[in-house]
């Protein structure tokens, strides 16, 4: 977004905290254009095909890592922080992905062989791969939230941001967060399976660890967003396990959704692939657990969890049960996947 705009959009309160990269080192310039082109981009086709006006995507100046959509007076809002790019390009360096999936990855033999594959494709570059996909998926969660924002028959200025947040349960913010991450889940599909088009991967295995891989990258984004993680040392606060409690659902409730409806949808997309529920869990956690326990050595983050995963699956079936009916039953949600042809009773 160019100064004289974002001055304006301040200016009658549409925006506020635009950061100014312009002007800084070459180099960090062009990390915050990088991301800037990237949502702008993502931005302007959804906005075609959605038919919505007024869409401006910008960066806030906040040190912490942080996205947010807004729709106030008829503008349809997207913003990262400028902590986000410093932190997405510190998570997904490529120190912490050279031989550190292998060794999740080990149990299974044809994935293994399958990464390999994949890491000796030309030009094709892990890292980068990773942070595509989070981005898509914080683009796609964050867009959806504008969506919900347009289907609303209420006309307040919504916003919605990703951390972690105190504020009172209510239902239906659940009940969004769980639909825009159902949205974002099956972006990052998308994106995976234009890669594997463009890289004419033609083996199921490497397209199945394209897809472990990509999954991975939305746990781990969630974790970080979520956690509000500064740095590998300071310590982190664990939120225990809970349902119907603050702004948004528990990491562990919004994790098991992601990955169940990312597997659905590979399901009835690709039906000759072999694919069962357990590889997806066993092998996107496998590989987030690798990462995190590399990432931040003192923290068990992971290792919480996978406990609390264990410890309360009957409860946060039951709950992402409960949120899928209350999201298909909620006019804003229900108007969407209407409009979308998807069938839900
Ligand atoms: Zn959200």
């Amino acid at each position: 977004m160019d100064l004289g705009l974002a001055q304006n959009l301040v200016k009658y309160g549409i925006i506020e905290e635009f950061f100014d990269y312009q002007g800084l080192d070459d180099e960090i310039v062009n990390k915050y254009k990088y991301f800037e082109q990237k949502f702008e981009l993502l931005f302007a086709d959804k906005a075609i095909q959605y038919k919505l006006k007024d869409c401006y995507f910008y960066i806030s100046n906040k040190f912490y890592c942080n996205a947010f959509a807004r729709s106030k007076k008829g503008y349809n809002i997207i913003g990262i922080t400028s902590g986000y790019v410093i932190k997405m390009l510190d998570i997904f360096n490529e120190k912490y992905f050279s031989s550190l999936i292998l060794i999740a990855l080990i149990n299974d033999v044809n994935i293994l062989n399958a990464y390999a594959d994949l890491c000796s494709m030309k030009y094709f570059d892990i890292s980068d791969f990773m942070l595509n996909c989070s981005i898509q998926f914080t683009f796609g969660h964050e867009f959806q939230h504008i969506l919900q924002f347009n289907s609303s028959t209420i006309t307040i200025d919504y916003y919605e941001s990703e951390n972690f947040d105190e504020a009172d349960f209510d239902i239906q913010k659940h009940a969004w967060e769980f639909d825009a991450d159902r949205f974002a889940s099956f972006e990052v599909l998308k994106y995976v399976f234009e890669i594997k088009r463009r890289f004419k991967v033609i083996n199921d295995e490497v397209f199945l660890c394209m897809m472990y891989l990509g999954l991975s990258s939305i746990v781990i984004t969630k974790i970080f967003f979520y956690f509000k993680i500064k740095d590998s040392v300071s310590p982190i606060g664990k939120v225990d396990f809970y349902t119907k409690k603050y702004l948004h659902p528990h990491p562990v409730v919004r994790i098991l959704n992601i990955i169940e409806y990312f597997f659905e949808n590979v399901k009835d997309s690709f039906v000759d692939l072999r694919i069962d529920i357990q590889g997806f869990l066993n092998n996107v956690l496998g590989i987030s657990k690798i990462y995190f326990d590399s990432y931040l050595p003192k923290s068990k983050i992971m290792d919480e969890i996978l406990l609390d995963l264990h410890m309360y699956l009957d409860e946060i079936n039951k709950y992402n049960v409960e949120l899928y009916d209350y999201a298909v039953n909620n006019k804003a949600i229900r108007d969407m996947l209407i409009k979308r042809g998807i069938n839900f009773d």
